[in-house]
């Protein structure tokens, strides 16, 4: 598929549909994944921050906000289809999930999972919350939050930790987690917790 390239980083353009489609064709195949969405906050972290920008090369970007669409036409002519912001497109990929779908959160405060945990299962039925774990942890913590996700047989992953805070931990951890699907999701639980 097509991207823009805005300094260091290659955005797919990709519709929200078709993004929904691949990522769930990736949970079909337990093809792991890690997804990022590029803000104008990221992207200009991207160009300052090497360690950032190379990550994000291991990372399926997709178009966050104003920021992305102003770069992309004014660097390539063309703006993206749609604005694919976390916050619209983590609901709308559940929604698309099947049944049984297991869904696990890692981030924010303890209480703000917590309640995000809780407003997932009611607004998405059909998803299992299958575990949560707040994102104030030590590195020493991660082999247990490893453990903790994969024997919770997550098939998705929302990662919660800021930028570039979580795109580091999803790479640094990509080959040990089991969950196909993993998502770098901002401050999703602070909105999703109300
Ligand atoms: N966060 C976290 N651990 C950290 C830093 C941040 O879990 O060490 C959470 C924070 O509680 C919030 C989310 O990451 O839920 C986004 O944080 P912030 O607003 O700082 O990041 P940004 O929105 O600027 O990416």
């Amino acid at each position: 598929s097509s991207h823009a390239r805005i300094g260091p980083v290659a955005i797919s353009r990709q519709t929200r549909s078709e993004a929904i489609a691949m990522l769930l064709d990736c949970m079909a195949a337990r093809t792991k994944i890690n997804v990022a969405f590029a803000n104008a906050h990221g992207l200009l972290l991207a160009m300052d921050d090497p360690e950032f920008a190379e990550t994000l090369t291991r990372c399926h970007v997709l178009n966050d906000g104003i920021g992305a669409r102003i770069g992309a036409r004014v660097l390539t002519g063309e703006g993206f289809a749609e604005n694919l912001n976390g916050t619209d497109f983590v609901p709308a990929l559940l929604n698309a999930a099947p049944a049984g779908t297991r869904v696990y959160l890692l981030g924010a405060r303890p209480d703000v999972v917590a309640r995000a945990a809780d407003a997932f299962a009611l607004s998405h039925p059909h998803v299992t919350i299958c575990g949560w774990r707040d994102g104030y942890f030590q590195d020493g913590d991660r082999a247990d939050i490893v453990a903790a996700i994969n024997a919770a047989k997550a098939d998705i992953l929302l990662v919660a930790l800021g930028n570039p805070k979580q795109e580091l931990l999803m790479n640094a951890l990509r080959a040990e987690l089991d969950p196909p699907v993993v998502l770098g999701v901002g401050a999703l639980f602070d909105f999703t917790a109300g």
